[in-house]
């Protein structure tokens, strides 16, 4: 024999229900076939909802009552032929018509007690089961309707009835044992008490039903048939690159959906365990898939952890006192309250210290759990032994279980490594003995975020997801979303990196798109944004909660840079192109890198000095190996460097300034380039990494610029130079005349840095320097002679927007 379950969206319409059919058609070919339902998806909340607003004295309950009438009505006449409709019409008729009388009773008693509620549920299964059992016959399958109540006996506890096997397990052995119809449809979720009254055993129960009925009747096999293609490695609805897990033993399925796997009703397992019934979870909408197979000869997959899942809505109690160390009975008095009470405790920890024991509940307990343990410590409490109960929510529970944990060291550090990285708070650890089961209590709003995270960690096989903010959308910017587009498929091949671009802004707008932007029309979607406002910017990144999330500003504008501060403290990594932050006055410079340290992120802002070139990054890599920096020569604007090697006296000097404006090389007002400030800010930046605490009124700027050219408007600025003209050529002249270059040169040297304008002879390493180009000459004490040399194109949108690229890949990984 075999036993089927369907739940409710299996058969949530006629179109789901012609797919079960088939099913059951194919198999009943085969032995005798039984077959447990749910209600139609959906109704067992519908039927609620009827009671509750009927007993709140609300008359739209029967709006709702006609909407589930209707329902059932539709789906008997798309199934059932005309001809034989008129018995299954008025069986759905006669119960339709008491369930409304049940639910007039309770508008007039305005009262719904779990008993009723039992009662108005069961007409969802009842119904289902009826109308499954009408259409198999209807194509001549041999289809009997057995009503479970008769063969199910629990106690009293309605909603959540305990089950009398010694007593079913005979009904239901007896009553196949004489059956001969090919197939019994019975109703999922409902039973009968001792009196014949009507319970349930606890939503998500027609789950457990197809499992008691298997196990009493010795079946060879549980398909459990749903939505989904198994019991997946996390929820999919919350982590979307979950995969079916192929095999799994009882324990660890157990373990999963008691922490949240909604695919199997927790209690389902015992009764086929015991008598070592496979389980097979199949997809009614995907019958070929292979679904999982739930066993107990586990083989392992060789993977120590089969799943993530989560349990919502939890809260925290905590008992604390100094009266409680080294005194034995305080934990048993505690959970004896809690039992006393029927309350559930899903989580324990208790620090050695003794000084305080923790234990998770579901929230709906938190008020009976707190009155009953102030009340059994009224005592304690009162002389100052214990505090009175404490209780945080908002919490929820993240488990990783599999079997196989135990045998590897380093899956929790793993786990906790993970969460930390991305700014998830860890409020309790507990780990079963088994060792099956690695719980943590987090807040309620991480629960996505760390399961994603987790998965990603434990699940290589999948890619991982980086949450990419980008501000700044111009020359840099537009360059950088170009060369994210093109890379997106060789980062997820070569580096497992999926870069999903979650925001883009500029000064105007800013647009938000979890699903990620289109990145071939992305200028499009950001009209459609709301308009820019960068607090509000900020705080919505802030609100997303996403992992591995990455801020990317291009702009130079300056509130942006002062916002760093806050997005690190959310664990979001900083990529920056803008200079502001890291040229601000150094008190805030370093307050960006503790709290990168502190919070886990990164802080990366390579494309400061020398645009994509690797200057900071081998700064760093020689101070990590255990150099130290003793002298850095550098010339550091593309901007200067390509007017002072273009400028010849053909064209004007600001004719050859305006010529770099145009071609993108300069910063937004090209005062900073040629006043020496922009250098004075990378020596300083450079500096600083180097382990100097240096601000810009300690660097020297012996500047070229005749002061008037520097007020006033960018357009005041370019008519100044202008008249200007004379200096400049004299500037050049002079230089030309002892056979040298100009070059506007940063120093730093034992920890005075100075910016200016030289005159480089021709066998000085800066000489050969052409068009927009940057060098910087690293002395150190390993470089003493010969310095350690970078250079290269220090200036364009393409190699700058390379280099924010490749800052972005470090931080995801
Ligand atoms: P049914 O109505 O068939 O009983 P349920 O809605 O009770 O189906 O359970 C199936 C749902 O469980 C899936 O649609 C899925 O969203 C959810 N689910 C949660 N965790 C898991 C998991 N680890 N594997 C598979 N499904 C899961
Ligand atoms: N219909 C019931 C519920 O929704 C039982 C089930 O579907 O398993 O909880
Ligand atoms: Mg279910």
């Amino acid at each position: 024999m075999q036993v089927l379950k369907f739940g409710g969206s299996s058969v949530a319409n006629a179109e789901n229900i012609e797919k079960v059919v088939s099913i059951i058609q194919h198999k009943s070919t085969e032995e005798k076939v039984i077959v447990v339902v749910s209600a139609l998806g959906g109704m067992t909340d519908l039927l609620l909802e009827c009671g509750m607003l009927a007993s709140q004295g609300d008359e739209s309950y029967k709006d709702k009552l006609h909407v589930a009438e209707a329902r059932h009505m539709e789906t008997v006449k798309a199934l059932v032929p005309i001809t034989q409709q008129s018995r299954i019409l008025s069986h759905v008729k006669t119960q339709c018509n008491e369930l409304e009388d049940i639910c007039n009773g309770i508008f007039l008693l305005k009262e719904l007690s779990a008993a009723t509620k039992d009662r108005i549920v069961s007409y969802g299964e009842l119904l289902s089961s009826q109308i499954l059992v009408a259409r198999l016959s209807s194509i001549g399958l041999d289809a009997e309707w057995k009503d479970a109540r008769n063969l199910i006996t629990t106690n009293n506890n309605h909603t959540n009835a305990t089950v009398n096997f010694a007593v079913s397990n005979e009904l239901i052995a007896a009553y196949f044992s004489n059956t001969d119809h090919g197939v019994t449809v019975l109703p999922g979720f409902i039973a009968f008490d001792e009196n014949r009254k009507t319970t349930t055993l606890g939503r998500g129960g027609s789950d457990y039903t197809a499992a008691i009925i298997a196990a009493a009747v010795d079946a060879q096999i549980l398909e459990i048939w749903t939505d989904v293609s198994g019991m997946m490695t996390a929820d999919p609805r919350l982590v979307p690159t979950a995969k079916a897990i192929p095999r799994i033993s009882y324990q660890e399925a157990m373990e999963l959906s008691h922490f949240g796997a909604k695919v199997i009703y927790p209690p389902t397992i015992q009764p086929v365990m015991k008598k070592e019934i496979p389980v097979w979870i199949k997809n009614t909408f995907a019958p070929t898939d292979e679904g999982t197979l739930i066993e107990s000869n586990r083989s392992s997959n060789g993977k120590n952890i089969r799943g993530i899942s989560s349990v919502n809505d939890i809260v925290l109690l905590s008992l604390e006192g100094s009266g409680m160390i080294g005194i034995p009975g305080f934990s048993k008095r505690l959970f004896e309250a809690l039992a006393q009470e029927r309350i559930n405790v899903i989580l324990i920890t208790q620090g050695s210290s003794e000084h305080s024991i923790c234990v998770g509940i579901d929230h709906q307990n938190a008020g009976p759990a707190k009155r009953a343990i102030d009340t059994a410590f009224s005592y304690e409490i009162e002389t100052g032994k214990v505090e009175p109960l404490s209780i945080e929510a908002g919490l929820s529970i993240i488990a990783l279980v599999g079997d196989n944990m135990k045998n590897h060291t380093g899956i929790s550090g793993k786990m906790f490594g993970a969460l930390g990285r991305n700014g998830v708070n860890v409020r309790a650890i507990a780990q079963g003995s088994s060792e099956r089961n690695i719980s943590t209590v987090i807040s309620k709003n991480d629960v996505k975020k760390a399961i994603n995270v987790l998965h990603e960690e434990f699940f290589e096989t999948s890619y991982k997801q980086l949450h990419l903010f980008v501000t700044g959308v111009g020359n840099v910017g537009s360059k950088l979303l170009a060369q994210i587009k093109q890379q997106q498929t060789y980062l997820q091949e070569h580096l497992r990196l999926q870069i999903k671009v979650v925001s883009i802004a500029n000064s105007k707008k800013m647009y938000f798109n979890d699903e990620g932007v289109d990145l071939s029309n992305w200028k499009e979607q950001l009209q459609q944004g709301e308009q820019m406002n960068t607090q509000q910017f900020v705080e919505t990144i802030q609100s997303k909660n996403l992992r591995n999330a990455v801020f990317a500003d291009v702009t130079a504008n300056s509130e942006i840079a002062h916002s760093y501060d806050s997005l690190l403290q959310r664990s979001i990594s900083i990529v920056a192109c803008n200079k502001i932050a890291c040229s601000s006055p150094y008190e805030y410079y370093r307050k960006l890198k503790d709290l990168a340290k502190e919070y886990n992120a990164q802080f990366f802002f390579e494309t400061n000095v020398g645009a994509g070139l690797p200057v900071i990054g081998t700064l760093n890599d020689l101070l990590r190996s255990g150099d130290q920096i003793n002298r850095i020569e550098a010339v550091l604007s593309g901007t200067l460097n390509y007017v002072f090697n273009n400028y010849d006296g053909s064209k004007t000097f600001a004719q050859v300034v305006q010529d770099a404006q145009d071609e993108g090389y300069t910063e937004p007002d090209p005062r900073l380039d040629l006043s020496g400030t922009d250098v004075m800010r990378k020596i300083m930046i450079l500096a600083r990494e180097a382990g100097e605490q240096l601000e810009m009124e300690d660097i020297t700027n012996k500047s070229f610029m005749p002061p008037s050219c520097m007020q006033g408007s960018v357009d005041d600025f370019y008519a100044e130079m202008g008249k200007h003209e004379t200096h400049f050529a004299s500037l050049y002249n002079e230089a030309k005349v002892a056979g040298n270059k100009l070059k506007f040169v940063a120093s730093y040297n034992n920890g005075k840095a100075s910016v200016g304008l030289q005159q480089i002879p021709p066998q000085h390493d800066l000489y050969h320097l052409y068009g927009k180009d940057n060098v910087v000459l690293f002395y150190t004490n390993r470089y003493v002679e010969q310095p350690l040399v970078v250079k290269g194109a220090g200036a364009g949108a393409e190699v700058t927007a390379s280099g924010v690229f490749a800052d972005i890949i470090r931080a995801g990984r």
